[in-house]
C-alpha cells in the first residue's frame, strides 16, 4: 500500500510544474528499517517502483559516525560509496538521490521535496529567512545556502538538533536557501495539507504574480537571432524562441535584466547553464554569444535579446526543452522575490561547486 501511495504522490507533484520541473525534486517512504528514495536521474512525473532505491537505514546511519577525508572531493567520493553500500541488493545498479541522507533524517513516513517557483521566491530573496520565520514559526527551519550532498545533510542535522534543544517540536517544513523545501508527514493527506497551507500563506504575501502567458515575437526578429546562434554554434542547433510579458520587461536593459544574470538554484545551473547570455539588441547578440563562450569556457544554452524574447538552444531536443522550462521558472522566481526584499543569487563559490560536482554532472547526463 505504501509503495502505491509513494508512486501516486510522486507522480502527482512531479507532473505539476508549479512544484517540480525536469529531474528536480525527490520523494521517499520509510519504515523503521528501510527507506525507498528516488533514484538519481529519475523524474518524479513518470517514476514507478523501479525508479526508487531501497536503502538500509541502519547502514545509512553509520555515515554520521564515519571518519571522512578533509579533502572535499575525496570526502564526497567516500560518502557516495557508503551511500551505495547502504542499498539493498537489486538487479539494477541505481544511485539513490543526492538528497538521500537528508530524507533519512526526517522521522516521518513520507517526505516530498520540491523546488516550487513560489517557494523559491522566498528562498532566493533578501528577506528569505525572516519571511519564512514570520509565516511558519516553529514548524519550520531555515538552512542557509550550502553545498549539496553530505554537507547539506549535516547542516540540516545540526539545525534540527538545535531546534529541538529549544524544546520545539520536530520541524515539518525545511526551507533550503536557493534550493527548495522539504515537507514531511505520516500520511499523504498530511503532506497535501501542508503544501496547501504553505502555498496559500506565501501567496497571501505576494504583491505581484508572474505573467506567464506566452507572447509571440515578430518572425523577422526571431529569424535574425536564430541566424546569429547558427553562425556561432553551427546551423545544426535546435533553437526554441519564446517570450512573455515578464521576459519582455526584464529584458529592456542591462539594469532591468539584473535579477536574471546569475543562478537562483542548482536546477537552473544543471538544466540551462549557470547564466544566460544577454544582448541589448539583435545586432549585438552574435558578439555576446562569442564573448560568453570565451569568458566562461562553455557554450551557453539560453540567450535573451531585448525586444526579441528568449532563446533556448542546443543539439538535443529534450535538453533544449528543459533549458526553456527552467528559464521560465527563473523568470517567475525573479518576480516573486520582489515581494520578499529582492533577489539573492547563489554565491559564486556555490555555483562553481555545482558546475564541477560529479554528482550533478551525472544527474544532467542521465536526465537526457
Ligand atoms: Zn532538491
Amino acid at each position: 500500500m505504501s509503495m502505491k501511495e509513494l508512486i501516486e504522490v510522486s507522480n502527482r507533484y512531479g507532473r505539476d510544474c508549479e512544484y517540480v520541473l525536469a529531474g528536480g525534486g525527490n520523494t521517499s517512504w520509510k519504515t523503521d528499517e528501510f527507506m525507498y528514495v528516488k533514484g538519481s536521474g529519475t523524474e518524479l512525473a513518470t517514476i514507478d517502483e523501479e525508479g526508487f532505491v531501497k536503502v538500509d537505514l541502519k547502514k545509512l546511519d553509520k555515515i554520521w559516525t564515519a571518519e571522512y577525508s578533509e579533502d572535499e572531493d575525496l570526502r564526497e567520493e567516500e560518502v557516495l560509496s557508503d551511500l551505495m553500500a547502504s542499498r539493498f541488493p537489486s538487479k539494477k545498479e541505481k544511485r539513490p538521490s543526492v538528497e538521500t541522507l537528508l530524507h533519512a533524517l526526517l522521522p516521518y513516513k513520507f517526505v516530498v521535496h520540491t523546488h516550487p517557483a513560489l517557494v523559491n521566491g522566498i528562498t532566493c530573496s533578501e528577506k528569505g529567512e525572516q519571511s519564512v520565520l514570520e509565516l511558519f514559526g516553529d514548524s519550520c527551519i531555515w538552512i542557509p545556502v550550502t553545498n549539496p550532498g553530505y554537507i547539506l545533510a549535516k547542516e540540516v542535522k545540526d539545525a534540527i538538533e538545535k531546534h529541538m534543544r529549544g524544546g520545539k517540536n520536530f520541524p515539518l517544513l525545511i526551507f533550503l536557501q536557493n534550493h527548495g523545501v522539504f515537507v514531511s508527514g505520516n500520511s499523504i493527506k498530511d503532506i497535501d495539507e501542508l503544501y496547501d497551507s504553505l502555498f496559500s500563506k506565501i501567496k497571501s504575501k505576494v504583491n505581484r504574480f508572474p505573467q506567464s502567458e506566452n507572447q509571440s515575437v515578430a518572425k523577422e526578429k526571431t529569424s535574425s537571432v536564430i541566424e546569429s546562434i547558427g553562425k556561432v554554434f553551427g546551423s545544426g542547433q535546435i533553437v526554441l524562441p519564446f517570450s512573455n510579458s515578464d521576459i519582455e520587461a526584464f529584458s529592456l536593459s542591462y539594469e532591468s535584466f539584473s535579477p536574471l544574470v546569475l543562478s537562483f538554484t542548482p536546477d537552473h545551473i544543471v538544466y540551462y547553464g549557470f547564466k544566460p547570455v544577454y544582448a541589448e539588441n539583435i545586432d549585438s547578440i552574435e558578439q555576446a554569444l562569442f564573448d560568453y563562450r570565451e569568458e566562461n569556457g562553455v557554450e551557453p544554452r539560453l540567450a535573451v535579446v531585448s525586444g526579441a524574447g528568449a532563446y533556448a538552444f542546443g543539439s538535443v531536443q529534450s535538453k533544449v526543452d528543459k533549458a526553456k522550462a527552467l528559464f521560465l521558472d527563473d523568470v517567475k522566481i525573479a518576480v516573486y522575490v520582489e515581494s520578499f526584499g529582492g533577489y539573492q543569487f547563489m554565491p559564486e563559490d556555490k555555483i562553481d561547486f555545482i558546475r564541477n560536482w560529479e554528482v550533478e554532472k551525472y544527474r544532467a547526463s542521465v536526465g537526457e
